[in-house]
């Protein structure tokens, strides 16, 4: 079976580590046929005033030159230029309309804030129960439908149910299958794909993105799925692939879909 991995970061901020060398190079070595480096698009200064989160302004280029070379020096597999880029709905505080969104072939969108509260960091995550479960999953679903139907430039949603990292569910009173219904609709009606993100496996929730049951309504919604691991360190490169595929197959996809350089797609027969 083809392995891909369209989602891993670099030590460009200050929660990875590695080059962008370093990826491309262990990619390959795990025979991963397409990896695409996904690094965290710059955020404001306000927001994230010690690129703990993002990647510093004046790297973007030389991030995307460091790219494109190391895909001249490794013919074997290939290499996208991507970034993931922060959702943060009201609160935007970038001028998205100046970058030239073009030169990437994925960009991935992701809701990792909730009305500035990154509700997936852990040194932040007393606020869990300050607000309640429930709101939070509420909160979250609507911003993540929000993101989907938006005019931001995401080809592929990622870590779609990122609001169970910490284990934390909501109670039988709040809806699931209704918000799960939610997403896949509204990334449906976006022309978004989503990506089986198989980092969860190693936080709390101990299970990938999405939930079997998110990812088969994504399946009935006719969304394309792809697949990456969110690897913040080379050597994990590679870590839960197999898994990832196989819970694609249980969802009841048949194929898996892969951004090629440009931004066409072509798709792998899942067996
Ligand atoms: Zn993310
Ligand atoms: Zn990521």
């Amino acid at each position: 079976m083809e392995l891909i991995n369209t989602h891993t970061h670099t030590g460009l901020t200050g929660h990875g580590s590695g080059t962008v060398e370093e990826v491309v190079a262990a990619a390959e070595a795990a025979s991963i046929s397409t990896v695409a480096l996904t690094e965290h698009f710059p955020l404001s200064a306000d927001i994230d005033p010690t690129n703990y989160i993002s990647m510093p302004w004046d790297v973007l280029e030389d991030y995307c030159e460091q790219i494109e070379a190391a895909r001249a020096k490794h013919p074997g597999i290939q290499v996208l230029i991507g970034t993931e880029l922060d959702w943060l709905g009201a609160d935007e505080d970038r001028d998205l309309d100046a970058i030239d969104w073009e030169r990437f072939d994925i960009i991935l969108g992701s809701v990792h804030y909730l009305d500035l509260w990154p509700f997936d960091d852990p040194d932040q995550a007393d606020h869990w129960d300050e607000v309640g479960h429930d709101a939070i999953w509420e909160r979250y679903f609507d911003q993540f439908c929000e993101a989907c139907t938006s005019n931001m430039p995401y080809d592929v949603m990622a870590h779609p149910d990122l609001v169970k990292k910490f284990n934390k569910y909501p109670s039988s009173a709040f809806d699931i299958k209704r918000a799960y219904q939610r997403a896949a609709e509204a990334a449906a009606a976006g022309q978004r794909m989503i990506e089986v993100n198989t980092s969860g496996a190693t936080y709390a929730c101990k299970e990938l993105y999405p939930h079997i049951d998110l990812l088969t309504e994504f399946r009935k919604a006719g969304v394309p799925a792809t697949l990456g691991t969110d690897a913040h360190d080379p050597r994990f490169v590679d870590r839960g692939i197999e898994a990832g595929l196989k819970l694609l197959h249980e969802a009841g996809y048949r194929q898996i879909t892969v951004i090629q350089p440009g931004g066409d797609r072509r798709t792998i027969p899942l067996a």
